[in-house]
Formats: structure tokens, sequence, C-alpha cells
């Protein structure tokens, strides 16, 4: 009796985690360290953004894996932002936008188009804007730092806008947020596609939505114009609640799985972001931790490390993660986000590994990352056999 205790609570462990542990099995494992740069709010919006641009751009050439590969830096693209002299001459009536190919951002498109040339920078779409339109033009009329923003700046950041206006695919005028018509939301994602096909030459293949709150609508609605693949933090909000905070089910997404109209998903939980203390060290750790559960690391930075007074720090300790990462990682590749999701759309046998010894021991390293598992795991003596199975995948 004593003997089949600690099986039943092997069982009854096993039988909790069940869901979870089935669903790390199927999350594609890498055969190599993967790094990409993942930068968002890019586009239109101050001109200070070409000469950063230039910088980056600059900074990436100096770099490649061993396959000669400079890195890649993804840029979540903002595609328009509030004309706010027009707006300001229409008595604040109308919404009225100026396009990143709008004459006046020339020096903006010019830099990120010289990126995109030369293979280190990667457009993603990000959204027509960072936030709803009609969601900000209602909160001017009651939020006076709102209607200073509109009547403000020509050119004006949207890091500037209350946290809550920054998502897109929710209408935070009011909060808890209120939801969009599917209407709505069809028109606007077939607009913002065409304008980057319009901008970019191509279909924006790679979505990142803003603040990442979005729905099932927005997903059915940017594939069926071309997005085959969606950034995740790792879980789903579709709304801001009372207190403005990103909310939603709390599901959590791996790597690989899909969402509506068969969108991809790929997961960004790693940040890297210099302004607020972040250094080439947490850069690495967060490669080493990654690599260690044989998945790509996406590194998340925005566009406010580059412009402004922390810019020249934050180029230094960009080059130097990259420099350090390619020093402690022989076989490491640098990808773009779009790759990454084709090769594991495709289970590309250069890239994706389908060896059960490799699954195991990655399956082994994911799993400890549950929370509280391996506590319990320790607590019910299920690490002895883990063990085991860890020295058989060796
Ligand atoms: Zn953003």
């Amino acid at each position: 009796m004593l003997l089949l205790l600690p099986l039943l609570a092997w069982a009854l462990l096993l039988a909790l985690y069940a869901g979870r542990l089935i669903t790390l099995w199927h999350e594609p494992v890498w055969r190599c360290p993967v790094l990409v740069i993942e930068s968002d709010d890019w586009g239109a919006g101050v001109l200070s953004q070409a000469v950063a641009l230039d910088a980056l751009r600059t900074l990436l050439n100096r770099h490649c894996d061993h396959t000669g590969r400079p890195p890649v830096m993804t840029l979540g693209i903002v595609l328009a932002i509030a004309d706010t002299e027009a707006i300001r001459a229409a008595a604040g009536r109308e919404y009225l936008r100026i396009a990143l190919d709008d004459v006046r951002l020339t020096s903006v498109l010019a830099a990120l188009r010289a990126g995109i040339d030369e293979g280190v920078f990667a457009p993603q779409l990000h959204g027509m804007e960072h936030y709803w339109p009609p969601a900000v033009m209602a909160a001017a009329q009651t939020d006076k730092r709102v209607a200073a923003w509109l009547a403000g700046d020509a050119l004006p950041r949207t890091e500037d806008l209350p946290s809550p206006l920054q998502s897109r695919w929710t209408a935070a005028a009011v909060l808890p947020s209120l939801p969009l018509s599917i209407p709505e939301i069809n028109e606007a994602a077939a607009a913002e596609t065409a304008a980057f096909q319009r901008i970019f030459g191509m279909t924006a293949q790679v979505a990142v939505p803003t603040t990442f709150v979005w729905n099932d609508a927005v997903e059915h609605a940017w594939s069926a114009h071309g997005v085959r693949c969606i950034i995740t933090p790792g879980t789903r909000y579709e709304y801001r609640d009372a207190q403005g905070r990103p909310a939603g089910d709390g599901r959590s997404i791996l790597n690989g799985e899909r969402g509506q109209g068969n969108v991809l998903y790929v997961v960004r939980d790693q940040y890297f972001e210099p302004a607020l203390g972040h250094r080439a060290e947490q850069g690495l750790a967060a490669l080493a931790r990654q690599t260690g559960c044989a998945r790509p690391t996406l590194l998340e930075t925005h566009r406010f490390n580059f412009i402004g007074e922390s810019a020249n720090a934050a180029i230094q300790e960009l080059d130097s993660l990259l420099g350090k990462a390619c020093a402690a990682y022989p076989t490491l590749r640098f990808l773009s986000t779009k790759e990454i999701a084709e090769a594991m759309a495709h289970k590309d046998a250069e890239l994706i590994e389908t060896g059960l010894h490799q699954h195991l021991s990655a399956w082994l390293a994911r799993i400890h990352n549950l929370p509280r598992f391996t506590k319990l795991a320790r607590l019910t003596g299920l690490v002895l056999p883990l063990w085991l199975l860890g020295k058989f995948a060796a």
C-alpha cells in the first residue's frame, strides 16, 4: 500500500498537468539557437526615427551568424498618424491621417527601405494606427491629455497616449473598453493590409497586435488579406478592463499553435529594453533560457529605446548583445520572424528537430517552467522518473 502511494501521487500530478504536458510535447523543437530582435512602433511619426534607423542598420550590418547572415530587426510598423493640423482645421469634427508614404515622412520611409533592401530590417504589420481613431476622437471630448495630443505636435508620439487608447482593436474611450463591430474590423483590416502592400510592395504576412489586444474577428480579417503569423506574448488579451489593463481569457499560447483563419502563433515573451535598464547580459540570459528549451529567442524592444536621450546607450547595448551572442553560440542563426514561422509551419528539417531523444530533452526542460510543477514533482518524488528520462534523452 505504501509503495502504491507515490504512484498514485504521480498519476494525480500528471493528470492535473496533462493538457499542458501534451501541448508542450507538440511545440516545435529547434535544432539550433535562433535570435531575432523584434522592435515595435516604427513608421508614421517623428522624423528623428530616420537617424535612429540609419544607426540601427549600420549596427546590424556589423554582425553576422556562422552562415554569414546579419541579424534581422523586425519592425512593427505603424502605417499612419493623426494629421493634427488638418484635424484642427476641421475643428476636431473629423479624423484625418498622414500615411507613411506621405511626402512629409519621406526620410523615415527611405531609412526603412534602405534596411529592408539590405536584409537587416523586416517590416511587420503593427496597424494602420497604434490606436482606434474613433476611440481617440471620442476620448478627446472628455480627456484633456488626449485633446492636447490631437491638437499638439505635427507628428505626435503614440507612446504619449494613455495606455488603454494605444490598443487598436477595442474602443477604450470608456472602461471597460467596448468591442468593435465585425464590419468595422473587416474594413480596418482590409485598409491597413492594402496600405502595407502599397507602401512596402509586399503582403503583410506577420502581424503584431498593438498592446497584444485582438480577437477572433481580427484574426479572420487579417488572414483573409494574407496575414499568416501573429506575434503573441503567450496569451491573448481582448479588451481593457475597468482599470485600463489588458484582459483576456488567460489561456496560454505556444509556438506553432493555430488561430482563426489558420494563422500561426509565434511567442515573443523575452524583453530587451535598454532605456528601462536592460543590459546585454539580460538579452544573453533570455537567449540561454530559450535555447535551453529548444525555442527561438524573440527579443522585444521598442522604438522609444532608440530615439531621444537613451538612444546612444541603447545602440551600444544592442551592439554588445549581438557580439556576445555570436561569440557564445557558434551555431547561432539570425532569422526573420516570418522565416521562423515558416520553418515551424513546414517542419523544416534543417531547423526543426524530429528525433525522439532531442524532443524528450526539450520537453523535460520546458515542463520545469510550468508554474508549481517542479515543486510538486519534488514533493511527490516524480522528479526521480523524470531524471531517469533525462538520462535516457541525453
Ligand atoms: Zn506598439
